[in-house]
């Protein structure tokens, strides 16, 4: 999957201009919350994120809690439209109005694996919706008290005088009303709908002036003869009956210029005499409300989608109950069946068994101790019995104090990967084992030359044989590496544990190195016997690199010095020098196959950068750890831990 792409769609959705939270369906622990929910819910991230909803929310749990179980249990969504609650919000009580939908999430078989929370907060479109129907309901007396009055004036000559009067105090209300009202409102009389009265927010919604008092609706706005509003218009205006539209789309010309809004309105047919006169409009613009919605459930879908395409296997373990909920794809890279009940020991079971222990092991120090799990490791199919490679990334995601932590990993089908690199290896292999043979030869043909050229006293000869030899041990030397290399990644490299005494292993290297190397100070500290289950040769193989690395990176002369201690009941070996040292940059990739640091450039000492790599895969067949410590121009310590018994 491109992650840059992935990166982008989450961004999309943690910027949606709509609340979101997702919470995981079993332990409605929050997995994802975007800044908008944040901001709704008036709380810190922290108090969010990871952690129990109802822990985020316990002033609103009694009653909420059932509706979310049930949106859990039945698989159905639960849609709440302006509730009123009283929330705490930045540690203040606050009565306030929200529109949310509790949606289950379901896999492929239908099981709720995780529940999305969408608020939008309305406690200002309430506030001014509640004005607009007591604005309503007081036009509707206004209204019929003027229907009243004009009966009224038709009877009597003397309440005519009273009743018109009161008429033109109701009108005055009823302007003042419609004037201070923060919803557009507009009141159209007559067949042709005469535009009678309108406030500034009606004007502001279409982009007119008041110029079109007395006009016709539809010579104001031409561009809505036909349009399925003006339909429903007429249709309050002849039956009375009234109408209310949610989020419509309208479009007409706004600043003379074509505009496609939403809105949502209410036709109130008015009434005179019982005869409908004319209409009330009221209504708001949420166009801005629905883009961010549609943009927030695309950002969903594009999202799901990605992941689709990716092929990704999506897991997560509750680590106090073990529980696994794994995505379909999930199983069917293990070899199961979508409709199998998987646990985790089931998937452990399939991983090959030369990786079982590792990625058990990765797996264990991930969810107890919280460490970043990545691990590429082969499975056989439960049921197909296939070879596959899968690369497993994850991570502790939340504690929480009712729930217990919640492991989610990915898992990436890498099995096409692992083959190339397979035949590359071989190749590498193959070529660098028909390298050995000449290069044998070579050796044996430079000893008889030496010896031709000392009988026959051809000093030149003599010294060219022993350059020449030096070159052929050197590449003897890399062909090894490159050998070894293939042989470890082909599986064909074995570990023989014995129990041994480091002190003696050290002894060993000591005086190899003392032999050796004559061009450095060594000094090799006292050892105590230790005593690891290792094997001893590859072990010996580890010191001696990173020796011969400190030799390599720094300057004739100076120190190198060799020690063994016993460290939190392991064997921790280190060699130092005051060579050239290792940008910090460097530092986490040195253990990767074929890694050179940027030093070897500007120092151009020559190398393929794989001796650090098959020492770190050794101590790491030894649940052991290696690590550098260094500075660049000052020097560095290499490190490396065995388990001591
Ligand atoms: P190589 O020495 O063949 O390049 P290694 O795997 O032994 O391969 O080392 C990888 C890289 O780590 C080296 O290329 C070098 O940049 C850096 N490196 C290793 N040991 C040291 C050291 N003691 N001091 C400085 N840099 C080192």
């Amino acid at each position: 999957m491109n992650v840059e792409n992935e990166k982008d769609l989450l961004n999309l959705v943690m910027t949606a201009p709509i609340g979101i939270c997702v919470l995981d369906a079993a332990t409605l622990v929050c997995e994802m919350v975007n800044d908008t929910f944040i901001k709704v819910a008036g709380k810190p991230y922290e108090a969010i994120y990871g952690q129990y909803h109802w822990d985020s929310f316990a002033e609103v749990a009694p009653f909420y809690e059932a509706k979310m179980e049930y949106v859990v249990k039945e698989g159905k969504p639960v849609y709440c439209e302006e509730e009123e609650m009283m929330l705490i919000r930045h540690g203040r009580e606050e009565t306030i109005f929200i529109t949310f939908v509790y949606m289950p999430l379901k896999n492929k078989e239908g099981k709720v694996k995780k529940v999305a929370v969408w608020v939008l907060e309305n406690t200002m479109r309430v506030k001014e919706r509640r004005a607009v129907q007591e604005l309503n309901e007081e036009l509707t007396v206004a209204n019929e008290e003027l229907a009243a009055s004009n009966d009224e004036l038709v009877t009597t000559r003397n309440k005519l005088q009273e009743a018109l009067t009161e008429a033109e105090i109701n009108r005055a209300r009823v302007y003042e009303m419609i004037q201070s009202s923060p919803v557009a409102i507009l009141v159209q009389r007559g067949e042709d709908l005469v535009i009678e009265e309108f406030n500034q927010p009606f004007l502001e919604i279409i982009g007119r002036d008041s110029s079109i008092k007395g006009k016709p609706s539809l010579e104001v706005m031409p561009e809505l003869v036909g349009s399925p509003v003006i339909d429903l218009i007429y249709q309050t205006y002849r039956t009375g009956e009234e109408i209310k539209l949610t989020e419509v789309p309208i479009t007409f010309n706004k600043y003379g210029k074509p505009y496609e809004g939403y809105f949502t309105v209410t036709y109130t047919a008015l009434k005179e005499n019982g005869q409908i006169t004319g209409i009330l409009q009221t209504g708001m613009e949420v166009t801005d409300q629905v883009h961010a919605r549609s943009k927030a459930m695309q950002a969903e879908e594009s999202l799901r989608a990605a992941i689709d395409a990716a092929q990704l296997g999506t897991f997560s373990v509750n680590t106090q109950t073990g529980e696994l909920n794994a995505a379909t794809r999930t199983k069917e890279l293990f070899g199961f069946k979508p409709e199998d009940d998987i646990t985790v020991a089931g998937c452990l079971n399939q991983v090959r068994e030369d990786y079982r222990a590792l990625v058990g092991s990765i797996f264990e120090k991930a969810t107890t101790k919280g460490e970043r799990a990545e691990v590429d490791f082969p499975v056989i199919g439960y049921h197909d019995g296939k070879l596959r490679w899968l690369r497993n990334v994850g991570q502790v995601q939340q504690i929480s104090k009712h729930t217990g932590s919640i492991y989610t990993g990915v898992l990436l089908d890498i099995t096409e990967q692992v083959q190339n690199e397979q035949r590359k290896n071989d190749f590498i292999g193959m070529v660098s084992h028909e390298l050995k043979t000449p290069l044998t030869s070579m050796s044996g043909y430079l000893q008889m030359l030496k010896i031709n050229a000392k009988n026959n006293e051809e000093s030149f000869t003599n010294v060219l044989a022993d350059k020449a030899n030096k070159q052929v041990t050197k590449m003897t030397k890399l062909v090894n590496g490159f050998l070894n290399v293939s042989r470890l990644e082909a599986g064909k490299t074995y570990i023989e544990k014995t129990r041994f005494d480091m002190a003696d292993l050290l002894k060993e290297v000591e005086q190899e190195s003392e032999a050796m190397i004559t061009s450095h100070r060594l000094i090799f500290h006292p050892v105590e016997s230790t005593h690891v289950m290792a094997d001893k040769d590859k072990i010996g193989q580890v010191i001696n690199n990173l020796i011969s690395n400190a030799v390599k990176y720094s300057h004739i002369g100076s120190t190198i010095t060799v020690a063994c201690i016993q460290k939190d009941g392991k064997a921790q070996v280190s060699v130092k020098d005051e060579g050239i040292g290792i940008k910090p940059e460097d530092k986490d990739k040195l253990f990767e196959r074929y890694y050179r640091a940027n030093n070897t450039t500007t120092t151009s000492i020559a190398g393929f950068g794989i001796g650090l790599y098959l020492c770190a895969e050794i101590i790491q067949r030894h649940d052991g750890s290696i690590w550098i410590e260094t500075e660049e121009g000052k020097g560095s310590t290499f490190f490396f831990c065995l388990p001591v018994v």
